[in-house]
């Protein structure tokens, strides 16, 4: 009998339901999209019934023991120990406080995790991806903001109240931009899909950057992908920051290595050597020596693998 469990990953546009086998294989999956206006209480009732979903369409394989737990990964900061939700932007209204794993455990008879989306995906990295061999390792997330996750000794960090790793608000610059966080010049300001967006309205302000039709990070990477110099000049900046922050990272963490996901790194093999060029000249070289960065590896379904994992990777 092959091992199974269900994985959710909320997110601000969609939710992602599987059924995931332990060796990090999708057997189902169901993606509806959340309808995040109509508050947290019916976003929560969509999740428990694309759960019943996934528990009915497990019956119908062969092949697979009982479901072995129920896995869910959340945009938010999460309190891992009780599995609710300390606090969700307003991408999610009225999801702050939802006792997920509550309501989930409360319905189900199967062991509950839930964790944040950054998380899930280093427990994903940890397992089948590019995370696979260290026991020290930062996770990226480079997509509408910056999230993190910091592997120490094969273990997640948590800190005082769970949210540690919240990478996408360290600063690289004191007098740069406020973030909502409240800081000035946080990472995410730069390198996440917003952050290259602005920067590019910036740059096509004073002149610089010239583009046709929306200046969306993805358009940006696509002209700097073909040479363009307007364009450069913006992925220098951005690369310089991510630079500065990845270094930051390294002398924090010594890790092993730093795991870049999500869109802004679908980038490619130059935006990867850039930046390691830029982190190793603002690095002790002892330190970086120890260091490698790193694609993600296991792609854009890495929430719910990684979601789902959860029941593998916290199993007693
Ligand atoms: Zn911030």
């Amino acid at each position: 009998m092959r091992e199974i469990a269900v994985g959710v990953d909320i997110g601000g546009t969609k939710i992602h339901f599987a059924l995931v086998e332990r060796d990090g294989r999708i057997v189902e999956q169901e993606i509806v999209p959340t309808v995040a206006e109509r508050g947290g209480a019916a976003v929560m009732n969509d999740v428990l019934a694309g759960i019943t979903r996934m528990l009915e369409r497990r019956k119908a394989l062969t092949g697979y023991g009982e479901v072995s737990g129920i896995g869910i990964g959340s945009s938010g900061q999460i309190d891992f120990a009780t599995g609710t939700v300390v606090y969700a932007v307003d991408t999610l209204p009225g999801w702050t406080g939802t006792p997920i794993r509550q309501r989930v455990a409360e319905r189900f008879p199967h062991p509950v995790y839930v964790d944040n989306d950054v998380n899930v995906i280093a427990v994903s990295e940890k397992r089948y991806g590019a995370g696979r061999q260290y026991r020290h390792f930062v996770c990226l997330a480079l997509g509408t903001g910056v999230g993190g996750a910091v592997v120490a000794d094969g273990r997640i960090i948590r800190g005082a109240s769970g949210a540690a790793g919240e990478l996408g608000h360290v600063s690289v610059d004191f007098n740069g931009p406020r973030c909502s966080c409240g800081n000035y010049g946080c990472i995410e300001q730069y390198a996440s899909g917003t952050g290259i967006a602005r920067l590019a309205r910036e740059s096509i302000a004073a002149g610089g950057l010239r583009l046709e039709g929306e200046p969306t990070a993805k358009a940006v990477i696509a002209a700097w992908q073909k040479g363009d110099p307007g364009a450069a000049l913006v992925m220098d900046t951005v690369i310089r920051a991510l630079g500065t922050a990845v270094s930051g990272f390294i002398h924090t963490f010594n890790p092993e290595a730093v795991v870049i996901g999500g869109g802004v790194s679908a980038a490619g093999a130059a935006f990867f050597s850039a930046l390691e060029a830029e982190a190793e000249k603002r690095t002790s070289a002892f330190m970086w020596r120890a260091t490698r960065i790193l694609p993600a590896l296991v792609g854009a379904s890495s929430g719910v693998i990684g979601a789902a994992a959860q029941v593998w990777e916290y199993e007693r």
